[in-house]
């Protein structure tokens, strides 16, 4: 499924979602990206006690049209699309901001050692989007991979940050924190990155979706 989708995106412009030759920015036609609206979300939410801000809602099974769509962004080679639907979320985003804030976005990191995945594609777009800096800092102290593991391997999930990053990271407390993630579900993810980055106290999380925990969706999808 997620091979056929990847050469499907690959090589072909077409709609994701119903085949029109009318593709737009966000790997989908003009009605698609219409009817996806429907699932935008307004307002942050939390999870697991930490700030959300999502683009979208997702329950898994509901909308064919956005796990598709979440499917097609994996990986490293979607960086337009990925800019498209930031520049969707930032304007919300922006109402957020103050000038009293150095707003610092750190992507969820993959699990393979520099790789610049879908999470690094979203953090770079947000903080292009919003003039903010862009600081890839964290890592995965664990080799297993995140998909496969169940919930409670995924609480054990570990960060730390890259000791020889030479950026200007400020660890002060004025910075305000992001992690940028495709999908939050259970925020283990997020408290890991939150507890890396040394429980800062202006901390959240940026997604394209939330997604929610019920209707029995393929872990394959997390
Ligand atoms: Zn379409």
């Amino acid at each position: 499924m997620k091979l056929i989708s990847n050469l499907f995106t690959k090589h072909c412009s077409c709609c994701l979602n119903c085949g029109s030759l009318w593709s737009g920015e966000g790997l989908l036609c003009h009605p698609c990206l219409q009817t996806l609206h429907r699932l935008r979300v307004t307002d942050p939410m939390t999870v697991s006690a930490l700030p959300v801000q999502a683009l979208y809602r997702w329950h898994p099974g509901q909308s064919d049209m956005l796990s598709r769509l979440v499917l097609a962004l994996k990986g490293g080679n979607q960086r337009d699309a990925w800019r498209f639907y930031a520049r969707e979320l930032s304007p919300r985003l922006a109402l957020t901001l103050s000038p009293k804030q150095r707003l610092c976005i750190v992507p969820a990191p993959s699990s393979r050692p520099q790789a610049k995945d879908h999470a690094f594609l979203w953090g770079e777009a947000l903080a292009d989007s919003l003039g903010a800096h862009f600081e890839p800092i964290l890592k995965k102290t664990q080799s297993h991979h995140q998909r496969g593991a169940d919930r409670g391997e995924r609480a054990l999930l570990e960060m730390e940050t890259v000791e020889n990053y030479t950026g200007s990271v400020d660890f002060s407390t004025k910075t305000r924190w992001i992690l940028a993630d495709d999908i939050v579900t259970t925020g283990a993810t997020a408290r890991a990155a939150f507890q890396a980055l040394g429980s800062p106290p202006h901390f959240e999380v940026w997604a394209l979706a939330q997604r929610s925990l019920s209707c029995g969706a393929s872990r394959d999808l997390l």
